[in-house]
């Protein structure tokens, strides 16, 4: 065992997180003696390497897919906002062997539009979603927090839209999928949350046309950076924010609270984890 406080991301797949790149560019960054590594862990193995790693000198962790809903199960303590929505993505290892679980999605796409468009004003008119998965439900429950005064939503499958509205109250409205593009005009600010446009995934074909170029648009896709989502909102004048920053800045409250230093999410941090 080493000595050095240790963290990483739990996953399966994992291969393809960004976050050891992340989180090993901070480390480096801040002269930080830590260790931060990819763990591949199936649903068969989760409790067991959930009890076995502050053994190893592990002080928390990240959560991915597929365990950010099951891992909440073996939590001792859980965050106002990680119940709200119903996973975790960020766990502390207490000393006497308690897990605290967190979800810091939600915080890490507002610190994300918040940053890449800074005259962004959450209250100034409705909010229009593509998408009624994980991600969504972490989105819904941050834009409430900050005060936007309508979440219109479209999903494919209509009944899981329909369960966020459940959970959230009459600030949602849900539209129906194949009139998704009437949820435009109005919007102040629009996201897309579904993988559409995703490298490998189906192309986004919603119509674009209703939207106001006065809209601040973002997609949390990130790979590619610049999707034709975004692409197509940049034309119209729209302000547009990529989803990278949502990846960075969800990873902040964690290294912060592992290894005792607030990263930095700025050019630089983009520019390593994109190397
Ligand atoms: P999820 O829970 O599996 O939800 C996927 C969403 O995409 C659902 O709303 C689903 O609709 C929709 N979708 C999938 N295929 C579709 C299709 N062919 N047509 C229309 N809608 C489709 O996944 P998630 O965790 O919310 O993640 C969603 C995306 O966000 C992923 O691409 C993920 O990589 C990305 N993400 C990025 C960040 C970041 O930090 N930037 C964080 C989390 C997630 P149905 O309900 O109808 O299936």
């Amino acid at each position: 065992m080493t000595n050095i406080p240790r963290a990483g991301v739990i996953g399966n797949p994992i291969s393809q997180s960004l976050s050891p790149k992340l989180h090993s560019y901070w480390l480096n960054r801040y002269g930080i003696k830590g260790e931060y590594t990819a763990l591949h862990v199936t649903e068969d193995q989760l409790e067991t390497t959930l009890r076995d790693l502050p053994n190893q000198g592990f002080i928390g962790a990240n959560v991915t897919i597929p365990h950010k809903v099951s891992v909440m199960q073996f939590a001792d303590k859980i965050t106002d906002r990680a119940t709200l929505i119903g996973a975790a993505n960020t766990l502390i290892f207490k000393e006497d062997g308690r897990i605290f679980a967190d979800n810091t999605d939600g915080y890490g796409f507002m610190a994300n539009l918040r940053q890449g468009a800074p005259d962004w004003d959450p209250k100034a008119g409705p909010t229009a979603i593509f998408g009624a998965g994980g991600a969504a439900r972490a989105i819904i429950v941050a834009l409430a927090d900050a005060g936007v005064p309508e979440i219109i939503l479209a999903n494919r499958t209509r009944a899981k839209a329909e369960a966020l509205r459940s959970d959230f109250g009459a600030r949602v409205r849900v539209v129906d999928w194949v009139q998704a593009d009437q949820m435009l005009g109005d919007a102040n600010t629009v996201i897309n949350t579904t993988s559409l446009g995703m490298v490998g995934a189906q192309d986004f074909k919603v119509s674009l046309d209703e939207l106001s170029p006065k809209a601040v648009v973002t997609d949390i896709v990130y790979n590619p950076l610049r999707t034709p989502f975004l692409i197509a909102a940049q034309e119209r004048g729209c302000t547009t924010v990529d989803g990278l920053g949502m990846l960075l800045h969800q990873g902040v409250p964690g290294f912060e609270r592992w290894f005792g230093q607030r990263p930095e999410v700025d050019d630089d941090t983009r520019a390593a984890v994109l190397s």
